[in-house]
């Protein structure tokens, strides 16, 4: 009996529940931009660590206007003035220096004229004015980042002010690209009868990138058992995720399947009810994960982002989710009667209007498209104006 073809959500939990975060590891501030937190960062200090002048001034006893104090000493960034500010003293004072023992306000450069040694205040000063004061940005001990938090330049920065060096992130999944075909050359290479250029292994390794992964191999590979069943192996000896792209049909060249068995991968699922994508593949070998995906170049992209983009972001811990909105339909789109079809769509407030021709093969389909439109399968066409989730695509 063949089994019931999978919805494109069926075939995500699948694939969702076959992967769990793979280990932590310490990894440097200047390393860590864009991998995931595996637990959380707390401060190891109040941040500021000290009182400190929010302008450069002078640090006094705040008072009324008019008064003339006599400059006795200096406080910079990175060397405190040593001596303590009585009633009739000023210490000059730069933005981010300590503030003296005894004073409690500052008053700015500009409300100040200085001759002689002296310097006259001009302004009245409150008590607290212009001063920052310790832990008003992180309290010692608190938590700044949670678990699970996406290393951004902000994340760097908060980490290196709380007083950390290294983070403890999850690794970052490891996968190879192998796109079978013998028509297949590398970009750029002159093309002979019926070749074609290899756009998977570039577009599939890019997404695989994006997504937070590193990626050890991508390449092409020819249309012989031997030859994918050797890749596949190789793969799986440096891989964390293998992902193929064409052979997973059912023509006479298509090998993909039987190697990824051959090398020990469970499947899980072969077909999905959509389009582009239907003969995707998808499998597990101990907590390495395989994904056979179609060769045509739309439907490899389309099927990578549903199903290979949250297995690698909850390989290191990230947050899978891929969150859907609602948007209106600029233009009628025929629908399929068996199959949930990915329409590659641009966005404009509430507006979703299809690329232009979408063959799976029309990978220019795939430009300036900022979100996949869910088209339910049914009959006849979805007409203009007709409400659809979308699933924006990443940056
Ligand atoms: P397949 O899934 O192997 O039957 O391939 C389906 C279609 O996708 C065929 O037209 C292939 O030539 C094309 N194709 C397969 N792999 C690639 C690739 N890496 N780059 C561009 N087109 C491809
Ligand atoms: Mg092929």
């Amino acid at each position: 009996m063949m089994p019931r073809v999978l919805s494109i959500d069926e075939a995500r939990d699948i694939v969702l529940r076959a992967t769990r975060p793979l280990p932590a590891e310490s990894v440097g501030l200047s390393a860590a931009l864009d991998r995931v937190l595996a637990v959380p960062v707390a401060a190891a200090h109040d941040v500021p660590r000290f009182l400190n002048s929010a302008m450069d001034g002078f640090a006094l006893q705040a008072g009324p206007a008019g008064r003339t104090l006599s400059i006795v000493g200096e406080s910079r960034a990175g060397s405190p003035a040593t001596v303590t500010v009585g009633p009739g003293d000023a210490v000059r004072i730069s933005t981010g220096a300590a503030v003296p023992a005894g004073a409690d306000a500052v008053v700015m450069v500009e409300r100040t004229r200085e001759r002689d040694g002296d310097v006259h205040v001009e302004a009245e000063t409150t008590p607290d004015q212009n001063l920052r004061h310790p832990g008003e940005d992180m309290r010692a001990g608190a938590v700044v980042l949670p678990a699970g938090t996406r290393v951004g330049p902000a994340e760097l920065g908060v980490a290196a002010n709380a007083g950390v060096a290294n983070l403890r992130c999850f690794r970052r999944p490891r996968v190879v690209v192998l796109a079978t075909g013998d028509e297949l050359v590398t970009p750029g290479a002159p093309l002979g009868p019926g070749q074609i250029h290899d756009s998977n292994a570039l577009t599939l390794a890019a997404l695989a990138r994006r997504a937070g992964a590193e990626v050890v191999h991508a390449g092409e590979v020819p249309d012989t058992p031997q030859a994918t069943e050797a890749a596949v192996r190789a793969a799986f000896t440096m891989a964390d995720v293998v992902v193929c792209s064409g052979g997973v049909s059912v023509g006479a060249h298509d090998h993909v399947k039987p190697a990824l068995l051959a090398a020990g991968v469970q499947e899980r699922f072969w077909r999905v009810a959509l389009r582009p994508g239907k003969p995707t593949w998808f499998g597990v070998r101990q907590s390495q994960l395989a994904f056979g995906l179609p060769g045509n170049p739309v439907s490899a992209m389309v099927t990578f982002l549903l199903f290979a983009r949250p297995a690698l972001l909850a390989l290191q811990g990230a947050d899978p989710g891929t969150p859907r909105e609602r948007k209106r339909l600029t233009r009628p789109v025929a629908r399929h009667a068996g199959r949930d079809e990915c329409v590659r769509v641009s966005l404009d407030g509430p507006d979703a209007t299809p690329t232009g021709p979408q063959g799976s093969h029309v990978l220019t389909s795939m430009l300036g498209a900022d979100a996949l439109a869910l088209i339910p399968r049914g009959e006849g066409e979805l007409p203009a104006g007709s409400s659809v989730e979308v699933e924006r695509l990443p940056r």
